[in-house]
């Protein structure tokens, strides 16, 4: 059966220009970024250049990025490597943000930090001005993501950069979502650090970047060598690094490419979904919101029997995010945007990609229906409500 990928928001394929760009540094250029002699400066020549190709993709200048092992770690880099040398110990996150933020928040929080967690609104927005209210004189750093994961919701992050910088307080984003697939500049966002993985913009897994403006208090919170001006320890992943490298390259080549290939059949599926299934309703912002990105609850199934049985018609979604898809806890996004619990336990998440077709949607068309029928009709929440409509 062919098979549909709409789950771009968890990865993406590797592309074959990034996978052949990699694979002479695993064998024949394999010396070490840090050694002096031909082999390794030959791997510290190619680890620049794909310096400069991220760097140009944020508008960043190369001395600004540092490479890590992905989303996860440049995350955890910004909040900790803050948060250790700084003498306040107030940092504010909001409560859609990635568990790479969240629960490394939380977990400063044990180590003696404060935290405030601000609230969203029902399309998932922070407001700056809970922003403005939250800061106090102990607060050291503000994280608010670019885009959201689950929903796609796109944060207002110039207004909260300026907010922050006129109090004096760092200012980080987390733009895994939206670097490479959605154009990003550092300047424009005002925001000192930000966070990129290659693997969400058809580049390798396992490796990625954070931003760093110039002049920010940071340092590593992983010791060993002294890399990365020594603000990340651990031998150079080479391949990884030239993959993102050329990933960067194709998404500045790509970029108006990419949004208006997804955006028409993102547009087109969310004209016709409510025409062929009835009780469902979009989450997030109808406006500002990656282009890539559908999310809905369909009401009276539950989510996790929606995927499994689209998965068996050969369509690859998502309910929630992946991380959290293991429990069938409702994800803390929908809590936050105040889901009532029968919407929540429907909720469907469609991230579109570039190798996606019109054909792929008119196909995931035809199937949804019968799969939400047949589900439906199971359902001891359908039929009372059917009751009750009678
Ligand atoms: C995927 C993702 C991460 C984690 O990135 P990894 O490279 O997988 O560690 C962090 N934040 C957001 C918003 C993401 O979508």
């Amino acid at each position: 059966m062919k098979r549909t990928y709409f789950d771009h928001a968890a990865t993406t394929p590797t592309r074959p220009e990034v996978l052949e760009t990699m694979l002479p540094f695993f064998n024949q250029q394999y010396g070490n970024a840090s050694s002096l002699h031909q082999e390794g400066q030959a791997a510290a020549q190619a680890i620049e250049r794909a310096r400069s190709q991220l760097a140009a993709l944020i508008g960043a200048s190369s001395k600004e990025i540092i490479f890590t092992s992905g989303g996860t770690e440049s995350d955890n880099t910004a909040l900790k490597g803050t948060g250790v040398i700084s003498k306040k110990k107030h940092l504010i996150v909001s409560a859609i943000e990635h568990h790479a933020v969240l629960f490394t928040a939380k977990a400063m929080e044990k180590m003696g930090y404060t935290l405030t967690v601000l609230p969203v609104d029902s399309i998932g927005k922070v407001d700056p001005d809970s922003v403005k209210k939250a800061i106090q004189p102990d607060t050291f750093l503000i994280s608010v993501m670019l885009a959201n994961n689950e929903i796609g919701t796109i944060q207002p992050i110039r207004e909260i950069s300026s907010i922050a910088r006129e109090a004096g307080v760092l200012m980080h984003t987390d733009a895994v979502q939206v670097v490479g697939n959605y154009p990003v500049n550092v300047e424009e966002l005002g925001c000192d650090m930000l966070s990129l993985s290659a693997h969400k913009f058809y580049g390798p897994k396992g490796v990625g970047a954070l931003y760093v403006r110039k002049g920010t208090p940071i340092v590593a919170w992983m010791d060993g060598g002294e890399q990365e001006h020594g603000k990340r320890s651990g031998t150079y992943n080479t391949p990884g690094i030239v993959g993102a490298g050329k990933a960067a390259e194709l998404a500045m080549n790509e970029m108006q490419e990419r949004i208006t290939s997804v955006k028409k059949l993102r547009d087109y599926l969310l004209t016709e979904l409510p025409k062929r299934v009835e009780d469902i309703r979009i989450n997030g912002s109808l406006t500002d919101r990656l282009p890539n990105n559908i999310h809905l609850s369909v009401r009276y199934v539950e989510g996790e029997s929606l995927l499994l049985y689209l998965d068996d018609a050969g369509f690859a979604v998502s309910t929630g995010s992946a991380c959290s898809s293991h429990s069938l806890k409702i994800s803390h996004v929908l809590q936050a945007i105040g889901l009532d619990a029968v919407a929540s336990q429907g909720s469907l998440r469609i991230t579109l990609g570039q190798e996606n077709s019109r054909e792929d949607i008119d196909r995931f068309l035809d199937v949804l229906p019968k799969v939400v029928g047949d589900l439906r009709a199971i359902s001891p929440l359908f039929k009372s409500k059917k009751q009750e409509a009678r």
